[in-house]
């Protein structure tokens, strides 16, 4: 080995250390060289350099197998020492043979970190040995050691030298003078003196270590992991705990979104499908909420029977629910729809300016939306009072009626459950109102409570007011949904289509009904106009369009469900967080790390592999743990959020989790490689 003209400046904050200032020296004859020299003359520098641990100026050429016996211990700490020398070499006889002659067999299954510093020295020279290098480099090895063990090491040492190369620092001038074959004096980072006292002859290159298998690197990091169970119990934890919040995030505020989403498109009733009456019959600018509007120019051919709505629901899979209670329906004896357009013409004209035709025979029980009552109004018995009640509450608490369809479970539910019996889901709008008659103030309160819907129809004949027909139905709440209309009030029945108790205490035979105007509402998400072009086309109604309402730009603030964007600031905080408890705890373990990946790469093993496969072990176990946790931890989360009127945060996906876990796992890989590898 030949070393020219070596240099080497610590760059310190306030001042600049030249430890080496031009080292040039031949170092290729087997025996002791001893360097000596007094303490802060760059002693370890060199040896450090010589090891490839320090960047410097200058040359090296032909650097022989070393190992390296550093002031420190280079040891595995919390390993034993009979696994710290297995690292090394799998002859269990030589391992005997090596601790018998340095006293340490009674050490051999203890801790490294248990032992003396003298007896440390002796594991790291056996390791040494084991290894069998071309050269040997010592920094102050017989520091730590008593009298006997410093002569018993010189001794191994002298004996070995005579088949290798060692370089033995030292201040020791005494024990240089005992042993050294060659000794090299430094002085402030210069050679002062370069004696010859034996001439040995030349060395040789060494014993290469082999490069370790898979198998091999696989069992290190088991001993590793297993070496410190606490540190390792520590890091899964975290890294459980890593894979949860991040896991928890994704979840989050994918359903988050979601559910705004949801919400969006119901309150714009986006998903909603309705009948129009065509523009060009009506008066410019009336909109299809105006009685007039809708039934200029509509025949009783533009009338819906009910047996065709049953069947548009059920050849579409998308629609999950349909309103068949109406404002307006008509129940008819035999074809005496003939001429009902006509006739409710008249009626309606005649409602608004002037006195009431008794011409209209044929129009049976017909029926307006129902109002949404207070129970403490139903007391009122008196004919004139109940009209004027029912009239302004019309104003304010007209309800639209929709029995789910298709089997449809999907509403989200902030709370109760959907209902197998005649109760009803009711929408937060209706929520609201209802809270506020009846004065409750949280919608759990609902649950199970009984609400009264207030539906009026004539009986036999058409708008007399004397055959105005008020009944109360009550329904039972099975569950508050997390979605709103704008503009209506949504109650869901969860019966077939038509099916619901307000349609029984009416009508008598189904099959009879007309509707002048139909709803859908389609599950969010999907084609609505191609859903209203197919509804359109199987209705065929001559004046009567079916299309998607389009309620875009109401412009009413949401009260619940706002935007997800709260809560990316929260889920990065969190995760900006736990990265950096984990970077902390990593860092902390910083000169361990850099210790045992040193140790790794001179013997065979690749640091990385090493790494890769314990991140692995951890992240699997880690996952595990982690899906432990999701399911009490989603619970909690999700008890929150229906107190904050979200339906559900997290929904336990594997294949997620799974996800989540790699990316975990890599990046504790890297982070690990960064930190180790500086
Ligand atoms: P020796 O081993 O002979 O006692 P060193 O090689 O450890 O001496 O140090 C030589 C000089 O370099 C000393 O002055 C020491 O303070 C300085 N030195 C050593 N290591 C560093 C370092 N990492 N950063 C700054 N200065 C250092
Ligand atoms: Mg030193």
């Amino acid at each position: 080995m030949k070393l020219t003209d070596i240099r080497k400046t610590y760059h310190n904050r306030n001042n600049d250390v030249q430890a080496l200032k031009g080292i040039t020296l031949d170092l290729s004859s087997n025996g002791i060289t001893v360097i000596l020299g007094p303490s802060g003359c760059g002693k370890t520098t060199l040896m450090n350099i010589i090891a490839g641990r320090s960047d410097y100026e200058g040359t090296i050429e032909n650097v022989p197998e070393f190992d390296y016996l550093t002031q420190e211990f280079n040891l595995f700490e919390d390993m034993t020492v009979l696994d710290n020398l297995l690292l090394v070499s799998d002859d269990r006889d030589d391992i005997d043979h090596y601790l018998n002659e340095f006293s340490l067999e009674e050490q051999k299954n203890r801790k490294v970190k248990k032992l003396s510093n003298g007896q440390k020295k002796r594991v790291q020279f056996i390791r040494a040995l084991l290894h069998q290098p071309g050269l040997l480099l010592c920094d102050e090895p017989t520091a730590a050691l008593d009298h006997d063990n410093t002569e018993l090491l010189m001794e191994e040492l002298k004996k070995l030298s005579d088949h290798i190369q060692i370089i033995l620092v030292t201040h020791d001038i005494l024990l240089s003078k005992q042993y050294a074959d060659r000794i090299i004096t430094m002085e402030q980072g210069i050679v002062v003196k370069d004696e010859i006292i034996n001439e040995k002859p030349k060395s040789h290159a060494g014993n290469r270590m082999e490069k370790r298998s898979l198998k091999d690197t696989f069992m290190l990091a088991i001993k590793h992991m297993t070496s410190r169970i606490p540190h390792t119990c520590g890091q899964i934890l975290l890294s459980a705990v890593c894979i949860f919040s991040l896991f928890s995030f994704c979840n989050l505020y994918g359903n988050v979104s979601k559910q705004s989403d949801y919400s969006e498109t119901f309150a714009n009733g986006e998903n909603m499908i309705v009948s129009v009456p065509q523009q060009t019959t009506g008066a410019a600018g009336e909109t299809l909420s105006g009685y007039r509007v809708k039934y200029n120019g509509m025949t009783t051919e533009d009338l819906f029977a009910c047996d065709d709505i049953i069947q548009a629901v059920n050849d579409n899979p998308d629609i999950i629910a349909v309103e068949m209670f109406n404002s307006s329906q008509y129940v008819s004896d035999t074809d005496a729809y003939m001429d009902l357009e006509y006739q409710r013409m008249k009626q309606f004209d005649a409602k608004a300016y002037g006195p009431v035709s008794d011409e209209i025979p044929f129009a049976d029980h017909p029926m307006d939306s129902p109002v949404l009552i207070p129970s403490d109004s139903l007391s009122v018995t008196d004919a004139g009072e109940r009209t004027y009640l029912y009239t302004e509450l019309a104003k304010t608490s007209r309800i639209q009626v929709f029995d789910l369809t298709n089997g449809y479970r999907d509403l989200p539910l902030i709370c109760g459950s959907i209902p197998e019996d005649d109760s009803v889901i009711i929408d937060q709008n209706t929520a609201n109102l209802y809270m506020k008659n009846e004065g409750y103030d949280s919608y759990e309160q609902l649950i199970g409570k009984t609400m009264v819907l207030g539906t009026r129809y004539y009986r036999n004949q058409y708008d007399t007011s004397a055959q105005q027909v008020y009944e109360p139905i009550k329904v039972k709440i099975a569950a508050v949904a997390g979605i709103h209309n704008d503009i209506i009030h949504m109650v869901f029945f969860n019966h077939g289509v038509g099916e619901n108790p307000l349609f029984d205490a009416v009508v008598q035979d189904q099959h009879e009904v007309r509707l002048d105007y139909v709803r859908f509402i389609v599950k969010p998400g999907s084609d609505y106009s191609a859903i209203a072009q197919s509804l359109d086309a199987f209705f065929h109604k001559p004046n009567v369009d079916i299309t998607v309402y389009q309620g875009k730009g109401l412009g009413q603030e949401h009260a619940f469900y706002q935007s997800p964007s709260g809560l990316m600031i929260y889920g990065v905080i969190v995760i900006v967080i736990i990265t950096c408890m984990y970077v902390i705890s990593e860092l902390f373990y910083r000169k361990r790390m850099v210790k045992e990946k040193n140790i790794l790469h001179v013997y065979g093993y690749s640091p990385l592999l090493e790494t890769i496969l314990r991140t692995c072990m951890i992240t699997i176990l880690s996952c595990i743990l982690a899906s432990v946790i999701a399911g009490p931890a989603g619970n909690l989360i999700n008890t929150f959020a229906s107190q904050h009127y979200y339906q559900a945060f997290m929904t336990f996906s594997f294949p997620l989790l799974l996800i989540v876990s790699f990316c975990t796992g890599v990046f504790m890989i890297v982070l690990e490689r960064i930190i180790a590898g500086r």
